[in-house]
């Protein structure tokens, strides 16, 4: 095997492409001159049309987990009612990151597989007659179970009830419908290092009308997220801080990958790559974790192992050049996850499940390979014929 050449099928960090990766290294600009102020007006534009809002989208620098800390402290009070919905690994993250910073947070939990409820969700937020619940958390897409959330139906519930909804998006955005406006979302928060195409290391964010009033108010103490800051910077087209400015070039290149593709097509695009490897997985004889297929996600596919999930990955790794992703949690010794999601197309879906045939194979799990394979390119030129 060539070392170098491996293929990351992981849900995130995700690979990126080459020109990406080239404009980080342009030389270094004046983030309080004209040249930034530019690129920073293209990036917003650019961020608005992939967030589908009208509102600023603020891009900090940090982690994933930095948008779940900005959405609490910038719209919350300490010891308000939050209620928590997590189907799986970062829905469990966020429900902590919650309780670290002292609200009141309240879990509503469904087993890993499954999506959200929004009847339950409707009816734990009905009996809350007195209106203390004051926000409601969600995952647009759960990473960890490969489970795609009905924000649409729960914003709906939520929006009945009057509370914020806030929706990390961090697997989901770019690659799955989602609708800011539309859906009249409160708050929506992204990585770059997912279906964005860009290294890990910057946070995107978008508040409501409605969530940027309540920073005006609210008292919790902050200062890195703080959005009045943001917000203040945003208007005279910079951020509060030193800008991660090579990682603002490569979501230039990125974004305007995504407009060229248009996020309709992107959409179908990783529809079509969901399609395809549930049909190669289950070709295989292997069985989905999404306990139901119609919320199966188009972005990542959790699959429960046939064999220790370390050695298959090992196997496929190690000899034959292709990275699959582990399972989190509880669900480290069960599953397996076929990232497909950002600079990656149906020709790398092929690719990993022949890997994970091949791997199969090697350690006397299957008797014959390419049936996965088959079933996919059948996925594949239904959809090309139309
Ligand atoms: N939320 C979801 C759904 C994720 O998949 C991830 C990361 O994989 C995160 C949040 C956290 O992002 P980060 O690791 O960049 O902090």
């Amino acid at each position: 095997m060539i070392k170098e050449k491996s293929l990351l099928m992981l849900p995130g960090p995700t690979p990126i492409p080459p020109q990406v990766a080239a404009a980080m290294t342009r030389p270094m600009i004046n983030h309080r001159g004209e040249a930034f102020f530019t690129l920073f007006d293209e990036v917003s534009a650019n961020l608005k049309y992939v967030f589908r809002t009208e509102q600023p989208v603020y891009v900090f620098p940090g982690a994933g987990s930095g948008g779940w800390e900005a959405a609490l402290v910038n719209t919350l009070n300490f010891g308000d009612k939050v209620l928590s919905v997590t189907i799986g690994d970062f829905g469990d993250r966020w429900f902590k990151v919650a309780g670290a910073l002292g609200f009141a947070v309240e879990r509503m939990e469904f087993a890993a597989g499954l999506a959200a409820d929004p009847a339950k969700i409707a009816e734990r937020l009905a009996a809350d007659t007195d209106k203390q619940i004051k926000a409601v958390l969600i995952q647009h897409n759960e990473t960890s179970t490969g489970v795609t959330n009905d924000v649409q139906a729960i914003a709906r519930v939520v929006r009945e009830h009057g509370a914020l909804i806030m929706v990390d998006s961090v697997s989901g955005m770019a690659a799955l419908p989602l609708e800011t406006d539309a859906w009249d979302l409160d708050v929506v928060l992204t990585g770059a290092q997912k279906a964005l195409m860009c290294p890990p290391g910057l946070s995107l964010i978008s508040f409501s009308e409605r969530a940027r009033a309540l920073s005006q108010t609210n008292k919790m103490p902050r200062f890195f997220w703080d959005l009045k800051a943001v917000h203040s910077a945003y208007t005279k087209r910079q951020t509060p801080y030193t800008p991660a400015i090579s990682l603002f070039y490569a979501l230039q290149a990125a974004l305007q990958m995504l407009r060229e593709e248009t996020l309709e097509n992107t959409w179908a695009r990783h529809r079509l790559m969901g399609e395809m490897c549930r049909a190669g997985v289950k070709a295989m004889g292997l069985e989905l974790l999404a306990k139901d297929e119609a919320r199966a996600s188009n972005a990542v596919t959790a699959v429960m192992a046939p064999l220790e999930p370390k050695v298959l990955r090992k196997t496929a790794r190690d000899r034959l050049g292709v990275q699959l992703a582990g399972g989190q949690g509880a669900l480290e010794s069960s599953i397996f996850r076929i990232g497909h999601l950002g600079y990656v197309t149906p020709n790398d879906v092929l690719q990993a499940l022949a890997a994970t045939e091949t791997t199969l194979a090697l350690h006397g799990k299957l008797d014959n390979v390419g049936a996965a394979v088959g079933a996919a390119q059948q996925v594949w030129v239904a959809r090309l014929r139309g």
